[in-house]
């Protein structure tokens, strides 16, 4: 009788230890998948693909319905997806509230009238928005020199942007995007290709400026880095080929630090000449080290992980007081 006791007792510890090592591993899995969704779409967000960073967040929330962490990104998913309505009819169900959500609400309500005032056209890569007084056949040029300058954009840096791009062309100073800028800025990008109406009808205006934009497009879709000023437009004028092989611009050359900071603020067109020039030949300088593009993509794309100046030295072999120096 006592032994069948101490047998029992052991079955019901064997089983007790059984189940909670089930039980332990079963956690354990659950918890490794979670991680393992945490990190996928940590990287889905990092590349700015959408779709798969909806897909995990949507699965995150499941478990996790009240973290204001994930509706947070899934307020900022819906509207990087111009899902605008939806973005806004989320965040509306949402129990709090803080700055960053309300500024998301507060541009996609612009964009919603936005879209509702302006035309809207589509083609294979691109939503275009234009103002009434802009012709079909403007507009279809538009897009189609852009599906071009796309098709080039692609092979050089043998790169394809996950998501569609937007252009708006527009004539009143309301669509020319965030912030006043000096008189010298014609197009601009900043998350939109914006480009006044009036250029379209100079045709060999139009397609440097489009191409220009696009590059910063390009930039943007390669790399979440920081990206020095002065390496964007310099590989947005070295591909747009408008001012290559202009004379120096007279006057003193802008210090380093100007040229990586944005240009927009310089309200005097002369310097802010010299700085697209000094810019352009800096790009051109790391070039001629290595002028191969995909090379260039991996350059930029670097410097998520370390700083402009190591990302300089490794992929060639230069720093950007050097570079700075050859082309003064
Ligand atoms: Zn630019």
């Amino acid at each position: 009788m006592k032994n069948l006791i101490v047998i029992f007792l052991a079955m019901v510890a064997a089983i007790f230890l059984v189940r909670s090592v089930r039980t332990s591993w079963a956690e354990m899995d659950k918890f490794n998948k979670r991680e393992a969704l945490i990190a996928e779409t940590g990287r889905c967000l990092e590349a700015a693909d959408w779709n798969c960073a909806e897909k995990g967040v949507r699965e995150l929330l499941c478990d996790a319905p009240h973290d204001t962490n994930l509706q947070m990104h899934m307020a900022i998913i819906l509207y990087e997806q111009e899902r605008y309505e939806e973005c806004r009819r989320y965040i509306a169900t949402l129990k709090f509230s803080n700055n960053d959500l309300a500024l998301i609400d507060k541009k996609a309500e612009s964009l919603i009238r936005e879209m509702a005032e302006l035309g809207i056209e589509r083609s294979m890569h691109f939503r275009v928005e234009f103002e009434g007084s802009l012709s079909k056949r403007d507009v279809m040029e538009a897009l189609a020199v852009l599906e071009v300058a796309y098709d080039s954009l692609c092979r050089l840096f043998d790169f394809h942007p996950e998501n569609k791009m937007h252009l708006v062309l527009y004539e009143s100073p309301q669509y020319q995007g965030v912030g006043p800028r000096p008189d010298w800025v014609g197009a601009i990008f900043d998350g939109k290709l914006r480009v006044p109406v009036n250029v379209m009808q100079f045709r060999e205006i139009y397609r440097p400026i489009l191409f220009h934009e696009l590059t910063h497009a390009f930039v943007r879709a390669m790399t979440h880095a920081n990206v020095p000023l002065w390496v964007n437009e310099g590989i947005a004028q070295v591909v747009d080929a408008s001012r290559t092989g202009k004379p120096r611009p007279e006057g003193a050359a802008p210090s380093l630090e100007a040229l990586a900071t944005p240009f927009v603020k310089e309200n005097n067109s002369s310097n802010a000449e010299r700085l697209y020039w000094y810019s352009q030949r800096m790009v051109e300088q790391l070039l001629h080290r290595n002028a191969n593009f995909v090379h260039f993509r991996e350059f930029i794309q670097s410097m998520q992980k370390q700083d402009v100046d190591r990302a300089l030295e490794q992929y060639y072999g230069v720093s950007a007081q050097q570079l700075y120096d050859e082309s003064r």
